[in-house]
C-alpha cells in the first residue's frame, strides 16, 4: 500500500531521475511483520552459512560498484570518485561482518555449584533510518552487523535519496538472503521512521540524522525501553598548532569540510589555528581552496558537487547571506552558476564563539576559522560545542597530539589526517552527536543481548 509518490531530482541538473513509491503505515506494518516472521529461521541459519550469504551479498555489491556509484551521482550529486568509494565501503563492511557469525563467542564464567555460560542473542527486528548525506555507507553500517548478528532488518532511506538503498535490497535477494530478512522501505520519516519507533515488534532503532529528530526518537523509544543507536550532528574542530607541517595542514583543510559539499557529519567546520601562524596558514589555505574543482559530479576530475536540494542550499545561504548577524567572509572559491544547487566553498571569520556560523551545524561548504593562544585554549575552544563527533590535530609533537586527543570530547579524532571512518574501528559521537558506536567489533554488541545461563552440576 503506498501513500504517495516522490520524484527524485538530480541535484546537479534539477532534472527528474525517477519516481519512487513511498510506503504508508499499512505497508510499514506489513514489512515489520514479514521481518518478524523471517527472524527465527534467519537466526537458525548455521553461522558459516549466514557468513557465506553475507559474503555473496558483498561480492554482488562489489560487482555492481559502478552501477551503484552512477546511481548515487544522479540521486545525491556525489562526485563519481566519492560514490565509488561509498559503494566499495558497503562491500567492505559486509565482508568484514561476514566473518562475525562464527565469532559471536559467549563466555564460560567460573562460578560455584555449576557451569555458567553466556550467549550473544540477536535482538529481533531492527529498524534502520538513514539520512540523505551518505545513503549507501550509513545503510551498510547498520544492516551488515545487524544481519550478521542474526537480526532481521527493515531499512528506511531518506525521502530524497532512496535509489541506491533500493538497489542494495535487490542485490541482497539476488545473493540468496531469504525474503523478509532485509527489506528496504522508502517513505517519510514521520510515517515509516516514526512507526519503527512505536511498533512493538521492532526491538531496536538505529538512527542517523539530525540531533533534534534523534532526541524525539529516544524520547518515544523510552516508552518500550526500545534499544537505540543514534548518530547525530557535528561541528568538529580542526586544530592546527604552530609546530605542524603547515603546508600539509593547509593543503588538507579544504577537503576536510568540502567533501560531499560539506554535507558530512564529520566535516571539520571549525578550524582553530595557533595565533603565531594564523596569517601564514590563511594564505596557504586560500590558495588550496582556489585549487578545489567544483563542478559536474559525473566528471572524474570534480572534487565537489552540488548540495542535495534547493532547500539545503537555502539553509546554507541562511547562515551566510541571510544571517541577521554580521558574517565576515574571508574568501570564497568558485562554483558553477545556472541549473543545479551549487554553493561555493566559503571561509568565514567569526567575531566570537557565540556566532551562529561557529556554533551550529551548517551542513554545507562553509568553514569558520579562529585563532587560539595555547594548548589549553585550543582544547577549551574545541570543546565549546554541544557536539562531539570528530576532530583533527595537526602537530609534530607526539606528546601534544595525544594530550589534545585525550582532551577533546569527541568520538573520532585523527592526528595529521582528517580520516574518521574505517570499517574495522568504532565510530560514533560524544555529547549531542549521539549514543552508541557503529563499525568495528563494537557494533556487534549494539545488535545483540547478552544472555547468561547457569547449569547446576551438584546433583
Ligand atoms: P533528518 O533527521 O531530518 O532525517 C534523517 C532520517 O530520519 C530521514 O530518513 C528522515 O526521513 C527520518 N526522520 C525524520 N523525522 C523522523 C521521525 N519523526 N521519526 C523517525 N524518522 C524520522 O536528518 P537529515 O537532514 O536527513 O540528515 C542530516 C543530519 O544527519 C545532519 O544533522 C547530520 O549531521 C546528521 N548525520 C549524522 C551522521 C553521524 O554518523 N553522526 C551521519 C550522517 C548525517
Amino acid at each position: 500500500m503506498s501513500s504517495a509518490r516522490h520524484t527524485i531530482v538530480n541535484p546537479a541538473t534539477e532534472e527528474p531521475v525517477r519516481t519512487v513509491e513511498l510506503a504508508g503505515l499499512e505497508a510499514t506494518d506489513e514489512a515489520i511483520a514479514r521481518a518478524a516472521t523471517a527472524g527465527p529461521s534467519w537466526r537458525a541459519v548455521a553461522p558459516a552459512d549466514r557468513g557465506r550469504l553475507l559474503r555473496r551479498f558483498a561480492d554482488l555489491v562489489g560487482d555492481h560498484n559502478e552501477e551503484l556509484a552512477r546511481l548515487e551521482v544522479a540521486n545525491a550529486g556525489h562526485t563519481i570518485g566519492n560514490a565509488r568509494w561509498e559503494a566499495g565501503n558497503v562491500r567492505d563492511v559486509l565482508t568484514f561482518y561476514s566473518a562475525a557469525p562464527e565469532r559471536l563467542h559467549g563466555k564460560q564464567i567460573p562460578v560455584a555449584g555449576g557451569i555458567d555460560v553466556t550467549f550473544k542473542e540477536p535482538l529481533g527486528v531492527v529498524g534502520i533510518i538513514v539520512p540523505w548525506n551518505f545513503p549507501m555507507p550509513i545503510a551498510g553500517w547498520g544492516f551488515a552487523p545487524a544481519l550478521a548478528a542474526g537480526n532481521t532488518v527493515v531499512l528506511k532511506p531518506a525521502e530524497l535519496t532512496p535509489l541506491t538503498a533500493l538497489r542494495l535490497g535487490e542485490l541482497a535477494l539476488e545473493a540468496g538472503l531469504p525474503e523478509g530478512v532485509f527489506t528496504v522501505l522508502p517513505g517519510k520519516g514521520s510515517v515509516v521512521g516514526a512507526r519503527f519507533v512505536t511498533h512493538p515488534a521492532v526491538r531496536k532503532v538505529c538512527f542517523t540524522g539530525s540531533t533534534v529528530v534523534g532526541q524525539g526518537i529516544m524520547r518515544t523509544a523510552a516508552d518500550q525501553l526500545k534499544r537505540v543507536t543514534l548518530e547525530l550532528g557535528g561541528k568538529s574542530a580542526n586544530i592546527v598548532f604552530a609546530d605542524a607541517d603547515l603546508e600539509a595542514a593547509a593543503a588538507a583543510a579544504p577537503m576536510s569540510f568540502l567533501d560531499n559539499a560539506g554535507q558530512d557529519c564529520c566535516a571539520r567546520s571549525r578550524i582553530l589555528v595557533e595565533r603565531s601562524v594564523f596569517d601564514r596558514f590563511m594564505g596557504l589555505f586560500e590558495s588550496a581552496i582556489d585549487g578545489v574543482a567544483v563542478g559536474d559530479p559525473a566528471d572524474e576530475t570534480s572534487q565537489m558537487g552540488p548540495l542535495v536540494s534547493a532547500g539545503q542550499r537555502e539553509t546554507v545561504r541562511g547562515f551566510v547571506e541571510g544571517s541577521t548577524e554580521p558574517v565576515d567572509v574571508a574568501f570564497r572559491g568558485s562554483a558553477p552558476t545556472g541549473a543545479g544547487w551549487w554553493y561555493p566553498p566559503t571561509v568565514v571569520l567569526p567575531a566570537s564563539t557565540s556566532d551562529r556560523v561557529w556554533r551550529e551545524e551548517i551542513f554545507g561548504p562553509v568553514v569558520g576559522v579562529m585563532p587560539f593562544d595555547d594548548e589549553a585554549d585550543a582544547v577549551a575552544k574545541a570543546n565549546d560545542t554541544a557536539y562531539g563527533l570528530s576532530g583533527s590535530i595537526w602537530t609534530r609533537d607526539v606528546g601534544r597530539a595525544l594530550r589534545v586527543a585525550r582532551g577533546v570530547e569527541a568520538g573520532n579524532l585523527s592526528v595529521n589526517s582528517h580520516s574518521s571512518v574505517r570499517y574495522s574501528t568504532p565510530f560514533g559521537g560524544f555529547k549531542a552527536s549521539g549514543i552508541g558506536r557503529e563499525l568495528g567489533p563494537d557494533a556487534l554488541d549494539a545488535f545483540t543481548e547478552v544472555k547468561n545461563v547457569f547449569i547446576d552440576t551438584t546433583s
